[in-house]
């Protein structure tokens, strides 16, 4: 084109407006980080220890026995796999559920929240999010218009010199209650709670419901870690609360289910008049999910159906082995120093650092909060990563809430006790 400008480089702005300030993303930093340089990576949230040999077996069958399961499958999610779920979830509910309007298959439980906030949540809408919460709740909503109103967990010192645990954490009534008004479109609950570890009781789900009904809101309840509850507690589903089922999608996911987050595979379950809109969103972004991996994953879920409540569930025996997981890690944790926040629930552990500010002078100043600087100062200086809890918190609260950072527990014994080794040893350094 010779008569076209030397430069034809662009040179408008190409960024749409619906991304502006939510470029940043703190995984992609720590990812990168522990990548570099940690020797034990308790950071992000995914297990070390190997896939149910049942699922692994379900996925090679899936491979090799239907040369179909390589093409296209329902758009909405794979027959096989949403009438597994259907089943299962009746079980869980106690209410009849139609596999194709009632359950719709997602690329993991991310994929469900960005339908569920690209479905409801209008420019104006407010969303109550519950504090500390999974970071993508809050940039996800803003990209759809929505303005996320905040509600913190308080924490209270536990009596008798007891550990604190993720129980401590608690809503105060008369505040949520302020949160709600004419604008409010949605809530997100988080049961089990990523980062804390907090499963709401029944008295706190009730709360939530009863605002809910009283004020025509919507209620989207992030569930994946529901298998993942310690000590006997139990989750309780706030879909099966009165007045509940007709204004809460529930999401899940096989990745956090089934010890596979790689396969990302999640779903989502709730009315037909709130599915439709989902199923709108899903058939113009991503359409489908990997038809192997569902497959392999009713698999699973047939499986599970058959062995409900028995010993040898995988959903009864992956608490029993995390629960035995995080107490070692408590262990580790308080024979050096920090503070565990025992969780009631997910793979994740909340420690205070407050004590250490003291004995670790050399992490370097900035304006970030403190446990992003600890955080970095230890992935590079210790080989140990694990996540700043203020990443949980909303621009303006990270500041108060920079004491804390995030492990996760969900690794093989080999990893916890590489990880004692680091603690300990820098316990020896510390007293030397
Ligand atoms: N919700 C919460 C609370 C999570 O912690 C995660 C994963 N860390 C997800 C949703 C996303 O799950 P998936 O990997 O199935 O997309």
């Amino acid at each position: 084109f010779p008569s076209l400008p030397f430069q034809a480089k662009m040179s408008r702005p190409v960024q749409a407006r619906r991304l502006e300030g939510i470029d940043k993303n703190i995984w992609v930093e720590f990812v990168k980080l522990a990548a570099t340089y940690s020797k034990v990576n308790l950071g992000q949230g995914f297990p070390d220890f190997p896939a149910p040999d049942f699922l692994q077996e379900a996925l090679r069958r899936a491979l090799g026995e239907n040369h179909m399961l390589h093409q296209y499958t329902r758009g909405f999610g794979h027959p096989p796999l949403v009438k597994v779920l259907a089943q299962f979830f009746e079980k869980l509910l106690g209410r009849e559920l139609d596999p194709m309007t009632n359950v719709m298959v997602t690329v993991g439980a991310y994929q469900a929240l960005f339908c569920c906030f690209q479905a409801f949540v209008d420019e104006g809408d407010e969303v109550i999010v519950i504090e500390p919460f999974f970071d993508c709740y809050e940039t996800m909503m803003k990209m759809a218009g929505g303005t996320p109103v905040f509600v913190p967990l308080r924490p209270k010192a536990p009596k008798d010199g007891k550990l604190m645990s993720s129980a401590d954490w608690q809503l105060d009534p008369a505040e949520l209650a302020s949160k709600f008004s004419a604008r409010t479109k949605a809530i997100v609950l988080n049961s089990p709670n990523n980062p804390l570890g907090k499963v709401f009781s029944r008295g706190e789900l009730e709360l939530i419901a009863e605002l809910c009904v009283k004020h025509d809101v919507l209620c989207i309840s992030d569930e994946v870690y529901e298998w993942l509850v310690y000590d006997g507690r139990q989750h309780i589903r706030i879909a099966s609360l009165p007045g509940m089922w007709d204004r809460t999608v529930i999401i899940g996911s096989a990745g956090k289910t089934f010890s596979a987050t790689g396969w990302k595979v999640g779903w989502t379950v709730g009315p037909d008049r709130l599915l439709q809109h989902l199923r709108t969103v899903h058939q113009n972004s991503v359409y489908h999910c990997a038809t192997v991996a569902q497959e392999a994953v009713a698999q699973g879920f047939q499986r599970e159906l058959m062995l409900y409540g028995k010993p040898d569930s995988y959903f009864v025996q992956l608490p029993r082995e995390l629960q035995r997981k995080r107490d070692l890690l408590v262990q580790s944790l308080l024979a050096v120093g920090m503070k565990p926040i025992v969780p009631e629930g997910t793979y994740f552990l909340v420690a205070d650092i407050s004590e250490f500010k003291s004995d670790v002078p050399d992490v370097p100043s900035s304006d970030e909060p403190y446990d992003y600087r600890f955080a970095k100062w230890m992935i590079k200086n210790k080989g140990l990563a694990a996540i700043p809890l203020s990443a949980f918190y909303s621009e303006g609260h990270k500041n108060s809430h920079s004491n804390f950072i995030r492990f996760c527990f969900a690794k093989e014994e080999a990893t916890l006790k590489a990880a004692n080794d680091i603690l300990q040893k820098w316990k020896q350094e510390k007293t030397s």
